[in-house]
Order: structure tokens, then C-alpha cells, then sequence
């Protein structure tokens, strides 16, 4: 028996702004090669837990990526590990195009290999390739080719996350963290990424997905944590979770 790995593990977060706690102790894994979805009602704290772990915001409590303890206030760590993260607003560079803004997303892995300087720079033409190159594989891959030549500060909203989606592919995450990224996208646009969702729990990388879309959670997600107010509310697999008669209340006020 292979021992479960957890790509991500989260134990009994708190984050405080001023006075408030927006998480109250929250505790979570999220195994490689799975999905697990977090919902929950708008300020319940669910991009505060992404903020957390990210090192956006202090956090209180215990993060582990792949098994290692991260230090919350030193995200460097965290991407050599290859968490990776999208925003609920997308950020895109206005004034790079498509391509141009997916290939920074190689930057994220700066540090987790060094070539020496010299052998960088002879590299540096077949390199700039290769990223153009896997940038466009990327923005094709999450459906958002027509946004390859387009720059940031006119694409569609919809493009906007599309590029951010293929900006993190490009940097081989192994721990994502999508905080909505169906907000936006048209219906061909989510099934494209419903089943990037799960091509990416197959390879093995552990999925958070933070969305409002019922359909694509229960599609999607092997199991689902529900919060309110800062704290877990339930949790359990797709099916059961929204028989739950807390959760329905949460939802739609019964
Ligand atoms: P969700 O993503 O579930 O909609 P958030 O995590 O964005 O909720 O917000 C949880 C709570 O924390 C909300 O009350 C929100 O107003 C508050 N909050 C979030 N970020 C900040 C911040 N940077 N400063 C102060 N309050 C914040
Ligand atoms: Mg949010």
C-alpha cells in the first residue's frame, strides 16, 4: 500500500484583521492527485485560506505542502514545493500579451533549479523558445488561444483567467489553489476547464478549487469542505455535503 501523500495540509489556521477573525481555526488536506472543493457563502473566508497559506496575509496555525512545514510569513518555500495559486480578481500584466504573460510564469520556478549565469545566458535564445513555446501549449490547453496576441488591458474578462490558469500550468504545480476560476467563463469555457481540473488530479497535483458553481464542485471534487463565518462548517463528499441541513441553510437561508 502506497502511503497517502497530501500535497497540501492546513491545521487549525486563524487569520485576524484588527479585531476580527475571518478564519477561526480551519483545518484541511488536500491529497496529491485529488480535488477538493471549498465553498462556502461570500466572506465565509475562503481566499483569506488561500491568502494564508500564499503568506498574503499573517496566519496563524500549521501549513504543510508535500509535507513539508511552511512559514507562513516566507512564501519562497511554498513555490519551490510548486504551490501555485490563481486570484479571485484575475492579475494580468496590461501591457503584455497572452503568450507574454504566461511565459512569466516561469518565473515562479526561479530557485528550484540554478543553472550558472554564463550557461544561462548562451542558453538564453533556446530558452526564450522553449517558453514561447510552452506558453502557447498552456493557453491552449486551457482553451484560451484567442487570447495569445491580445494584451492584458483589453481581453475579455473571461481571457484574463484563462491566461492566469495557463500562467500557473507552465510553472508544474504540484499544489493548486484556483480561488473561482469558472467566474466569468462561458459554459464551452468550463467544461474546458473541468477537465483540465481532473487531467491535473490524474497527473497527480492536489487541487483546491474555491467556486460557486454547484455542477462543477460535484463534477469535479472527491470530497467538498463547507465554511461560514470563518470556520468549517462541513465537510464530506459532494453528494452528502449538500443533503446536510446546515449547509442547505448556509446556501439558500432554509
Ligand atoms: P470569501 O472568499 O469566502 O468570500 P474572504 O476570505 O474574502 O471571503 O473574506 C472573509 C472575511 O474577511 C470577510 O469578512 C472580508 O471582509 C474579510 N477580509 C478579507 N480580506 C481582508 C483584508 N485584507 N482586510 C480586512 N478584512 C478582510
Ligand atoms: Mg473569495
Amino acid at each position: 500500500n502506497v502511503p497517502e501523500v497530501n500535497a497540501l495540509e492546513v491545521r487549525d489556521v486563524k487569520v485576524r484583521f484588527g479585531g476580527v477573525y475571518a478564519l477561526k481555526g480551519v483545518s484541511l488536506a488536500v491529497p496529491s492527485g485529488m480535488c477538493v472543493g471549498l465553498t462556502g457563502p461570500n466572506g465565509s473566508g475562503k481566499s483569506t485560506l488561500v491568502n494564508a497559506v500564499t503568506g498574503v496575509v499573517d496566519a496563524e496555525g500549521e501549513v504543510r505542502a508535500q509535507g513539508t512545514p511552511l512559514r507562513l510569513s516566507r512564501p519562497g518555500r511554498a513555490a519551490r514545493l510548486g504551490l501555485r495559486r490563481t486570484y479571485q480578481t484575475p492579475r494580468v500584466h496590461p501591457k503584455l500579451t497572452g503568450i507574454e504573460n504566461v511565459c512569466t510564469g516561469h518565473r515562479l520556478m526561479a530557485g528550484r533549479s540554478a543553472p550558472a549565469a554564463v550557461f544561462r545566458r548562451m542558453r538564453a535564445g533556446a530558452a526564450e523558445r522553449d517558453r514561447r513555446r510552452d506558453a502557447a501549449a498552456a493557453l491552449d490547453r486551457v482553451g484560451g488561444s484567442a487570447a495569445a496576441d491580445v494584451t492584458g488591458a483589453v481581453m475579455t474578462y473571461g481571457q484574463r483567467r484563462l491566461v492566469e490558469l495557463a500562467r500557473v500550468l507552465v510553472a508544474e504545480p504540484r499544489v493548486l489553489l484556483l480561488d473561482e476560476p469558472s467566474a466569468g467563463l462561458n459554459d464551452t469555457e468550463v467544461t474546458a476547464l473541468r477537465t483540465l481540473i481532473a487531467d491535473l488530479a490524474a497527473e497527480g497535483v492536489g487541487v483546491l478549487l474555491i467556486d460557486h458553481r454547484i455542477s462543477l464542485l460535484n463534477e469535479v471534487c472527491d470530497r467538498l469542505v463547507v465554511l461560514e463565518e470563518g470556520l468549517k462548517l462541513h465537510e464530506g463528499e459532494p453528494a452528502d455535503v449538500w443533503r446536510h441541513d446546515r449547509v442547505r441553510a448556509a446556501y439558500i437561508g432554509e
